[in-house]
């Protein structure tokens, strides 16, 4: 069975003392310092970027596998900074601000702690929680890295896979109050509405604040949001577990749309009143894929993105007969196809039609793959579908709408 190397983050909080603090702030100054190396040389490869300033470096007291680390952190800006400007965006001289310790040497976890040295012969110790006691209890996995800020520490995780063998797939549509997953035999629609309350709910709160200074409003606002944020994203990772779940024990790939530009339907001068366009543009949709794909990527199970051009209709066609269906005002969220007489979900529709053109996107790449074999004695299969297993039903769908 072939399996892929997942990755993924358990991050968890804990107190710095000054020592962790002094040096979270060394290792942002070394940062710096390579990257001001780096732009005066012209320098952005890590090889060349650790001859440039691994000298250079000496004067900073601590120990030197951090400075090994704040050298890769330089040169990944440096080559962030070199592509931004080969895609001819506006760049700044970049700058590391925030505090911060990345390195993926000399930490050990042992006994419920994570103790990582900070020079001279002493080390400081972070009791890990339940959480990520659980995640780390797993004997597959390999702690790779940690990222240490004043308030969190994050650890990088890897995990050998088996790939799930998928015998068909499953369209993931995205909406504001709801996430529509399945196909024809079965779709299952989770509820976000919640989740929209929420926003709701932060939206009137912050925009009744009357303090005439921005600074104060944007200080109370920003605790509001983050609120926010932590209660939607609690409902969201719910709902994308059960998602990655299902698919897993129907052994189905599952299959998301490509949403980017959506923001630009919700600008200004196109229509749409202020409060409409705050609704839309509070709305995470990306959250939702990101929750996805790791889940996913985790449970060795396969996600297919569609471009935009494979996108296109879905949610306009019919799946049955591909005739372009009607909307009606009574009607609220459903469609009518006028050669099949009959209304259907459009959140419904369109999760089949991303099935369906899933399935379609595999054909398509399975014979690319076999055309790939004879040229390359080893091919990598874009995907992990067995194409034999696949059979195509037509006959009406069953539905679960879980709501809760
Ligand atoms: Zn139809």
């Amino acid at each position: 069975m072939p399996s892929v190397l997942a990755i993924k983050v358990v991050r968890q909080n804990y107190a710095p003392n000054n020592d962790i603090l002094g040096l979270l702030q060394t290792f942002r100054a070394i940062t710096n310092s390579c990257i001001e190396i780096g732009l005066a040389n012209d320098a952005w490869s890590l090889r060349r970027l650790s001859e440039l300033s691994y000298k250079a470096l000496a004067g900073y007291r601590c120990p030197s596998y951090y400075k090994l680390g704040a050298i890769s952190r330089a040169a990944g800006i440096l080559a962030a900074r070199k592509k931004s400007m080969r895609r001819r965006m506006p760049t700044r001289t970049p700058y590391s601000f925030k505090p911060q310790l990345a390195s993926c040497y000399g930490f050990k976890i042992k006994d419920k702690t994570f103790s990582l040295p900070i020079g001279g012969g002493r080390t400081f110790s972070i009791l890990l929680n339940r959480h990520t006691l659980e995640i780390l209890s797993d004997e597959n996995l390999r702690v790779k890295s940690f990222v240490l800020t004043p308030s969190t520490i994050s650890l990088c995780v890897t995990k050998e896979v088996a790939n799930v063998e998928c015998i068909d797939m499953a369209g993931v549509d995205r909406n504001l109050r709801n996430l529509t997953c399945g196909n024809e035999r079965c779709i299952s629609r989770y509820d976000l509405s919640k989740a929209a309350e929420i926003a709701a709910t932060t939206t009137s709160i912050t925009s009744s604040f009357k303090r005439n200074d921005a600074r104060i409003r944007h200080k109370i606002a920003s605790k509001y949001g983050k609120r926010r944020r932590d209660r939607t994203n609690q409902l969201l990772h719910n709902v994308t577990k059960r998602i990655v779940n299902e698919a897993k024990r129907r052994r189905e790939a599952l299959v998301l749309e490509n949403i980017t530009g959506i923001r630009k339907l919700f600008r200004r001068h196109n229509g749409a009143t202020s409060s409409f366009r705050g609704t839309m543009n509070g709305w995470k949709f990306r959250e939702a894929q990101r929750q996805i794909e790791y889940k996913a990527a985790w449970q060795g199970l396969s996600v297919i993105r569609l471009t935009r051009k494979e996108t296109r209709g879905t949610s306009i066609t019919c799946p049955r007969c591909g005739e372009r269906l009607q909307s009606d005002r009574e009607h609220h969220r459903e469609l009518w196809c006028s050669s099949c007489e009959k209304w259907t979900d459009r959140d419904v529709v369109a999760a089949i039609n991303l099935a369906q053109r899933g399935r379609l996107r595999f054909d398509r790449s399975k014979g690319e793959a076999i055309e790939a074999m004879k040229r390359n004695p080893t091919p990598t299969v874009p995907l992990r579908v067995d194409a034999s297993k696949l059979d195509r039903p037509t006959a009406e769908t069953s539905r679960t709408f879980i709501d809760d």
